[in-house]
């Protein structure tokens, strides 16, 4: 199949959260199982620090936006480990910036813009590259005109007129909408502003019309495929995927396992494996300890956290319970790696100041300590609200590090819950909250703290379980496969899959 997949991230060029690591995977497994594959991504100013040679095409788009003609030029590279090229729109007016979406003081102003011409410099590049789609794979809401465009704008071009698309949602939470006064942006007029198209509540909505035209759409667990059909979850959308749920299918997403193995990672003090974990993760241990000035004990049960500081990942709840493990003494010791919303900073960094020695504090992205902080904990908290697939979690079970999670979306789809029977069955991998509050995430992680300090041979049952999972890329990669396929032939396009 010739595949084409559209993302503003993709490890190692440009990340903020999960999508980047699902872009950066995915792609390779592809060509790894026969398909030509293609990404397009943005040139933002960060692609230049991921180190990989990028060469100038002399290919250009041109796209004409409010009657102002934009031009970009097309760059390319390829994704490490693999042929699988990787085409930039270069508009340095619109991504030779700072941070990918916004700044301090919130988003870009003109993202509608930015994403409108990506997305339309996208179909541009696909013509100009002659990449002939069998499928156009696109993700998350900056590409949400795309499925719009395929369907309007080509149905007298020779081959992208057979062109199907999928729209991939990594998180309902962020749908891109703007004020109806950008509509010529997007190249549509008023005839496509109504509730079939791209309205949403008298805005345009770039999520919503991506799920509305993509011929398939895809979220990125079983579960969360569920509940964004339910009021709770579905952001105000659950109508619309409500509508499409025929065409609306789960794939959870998989891991690096090339980048996230204890085995062989590069960041770590002392790699490790199932043979010898308890000593391996002793020594990532003491150095994380040496690191944060923390006492050096390999006793003290370490509790880790890395995450965006955003209202989804429930810090609220870590904050509270943080404070009434910190206040009554106990003797865990705590590292916390995030960067996000200034309160949460505020209130971690009041904390780790009150309890210095006790709680390891690091605010902003650091790669090489996210593995850290997962090759040294023996616990790692993740209560989200929601979480569409999450991969923290998974990290975490590779690494020997018992996930306590709020049972929702992917977390409930991948981690089991300890209780006497998932412990005689030797699958429990971790605790759930029963509550998605305090005293739910203080009692879960009691519970933990007490089968590893009382029960150790339960304790490393439940360790060793994690790690012996599968949660590598292969599965999900086939069935993306199949999807593609049923996508495509529903297209009228014979494939060979
Ligand atoms: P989300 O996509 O909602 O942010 P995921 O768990 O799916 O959550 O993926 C988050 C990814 O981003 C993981 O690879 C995680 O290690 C990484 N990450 C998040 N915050 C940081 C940070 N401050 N420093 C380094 N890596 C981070």
């Amino acid at each position: 199949m010739n595949i084409v997949i559209i993302s503003t991230e993709a490890v190692p060029f440009a990340k903020t959260g999960g999508l980047a690591d699902v872009c950066g995977a995915l792609p390779v497994q592809l060509a790894q199982r026969g398909h030509q594959v293609s990404l397009i991504m943005p040139g933002f100013r960060q692609i230049r620090a991921a180190g990989r040679d990028i060469e100038e095409t002399d290919l250009s788009v041109r796209v004409s936006i409010d009657g102002r003609e934009i031009a970009a030029k097309i760059s390319r590279s390829t994704l490490p480990d693999s042929d699988v090229p990787v085409y930039f729109i270069n508009q340095p007016e619109l991504f030779d910036r700072a941070q990918l979406y916004g700044d301090e003081k919130g988003d870009y102003r003109d993202n509608c813009l930015r994403f409108a011409f990506f997305s339309r410099a996208c179909l541009g590049a696909i013509t100009r590259l002659d990449l002939q789609p069998d499928i156009v794979h696109c993700n998350d809401w900056q590409t949400g005109l795309v499925p719009a465009y395929i369907s309007e704008d080509f149905e007298q071009h020779p081959w992208m007129n057979r062109a199907a698309s999928l729209m991939t949602i990594h998180n309902m939470a962020y749908q891109g909408v703007f004020p109806k006064e950008n509509l010529s942006l997007t190249g549509f007029d008023w005839g496509q502003f109504h509730h079939n198209g791209l309205e949403f509540y008298d805005q345009i909505n770039l999520l919503k019309t991506g799920i509305q035209y993509a011929d398939t759409v895809t979220t990125v667990s079983a579960r969360y495929a569920e509940e964004i059909q339910t009021e709770e979850h579905g952001c105000g959308l659950q109508g619309v995927l409500q509508a499409r749920s025929e065409s609306l299918f789960g794939v959870p997403n998989g891991i690096d396992t090339g980048i996230w193995n204890p085995q062989t990672d590069p960041h770590l003090a002392a790699n490790y494996s199932l043979d010898n974990w308890a000593e391996g993760k002793n020594a990532n241990k003491r150095a994380i300890q040496e690191r944060f000035g923390m006492e050096v004990d390999h006793e003290a049960p370490v509790i880790g956290l890395v995450g965006r500081l955003a209202e989804q990942k429930g810090w609220e709840l870590v904050i509270e319970s943080m404070q009434h493990f910190l206040a009554s003494g106990h003797e865990a010791q705590w590292v916390v790696l995030g960067t996000g919303a200034p309160h949460y900073h505020d209130a971690l960094t009041q904390l780790a100041e009150k309890y210095s020695g006790r709680l390891g504090l690091h605010l902003g992205f650091s790669d090489a300590l996210a593995h850290q902080i997962e090759a040294a904990s023996d616990i790692f908290l993740m209560p989200s609200r929601y979480e569409p697939c999450g991969l923290n979690q998974l990290y975490s079970l590779r690494y020997g590090t018992v996930p306590v999670v709020n049972p929702t979306g992917g977390l409930a789809d991948t981690v089991v819950d300890t209780c006497e029977q998932t412990l005689a069955e030797k699958t429990s991998s971790g605790f759930y909250l029963s509550t998605f509050d305090a005293p739910g995430l203080t009692a879960a992680l009691s519970k933990a703290l007490r089968i590893r300090s009382q029960e150790p041979e339960k304790w490393s049952q439940i360790v060793t379980t994690g790690m012996q999972q599968d949660w590598s890329w292969g599965r999900s990669a086939d069935r993306y496969v199949q999807i593609y396929g049923d996508t495509a032939a529903r297209k009228g396009r014979k494939v060979r899959i």
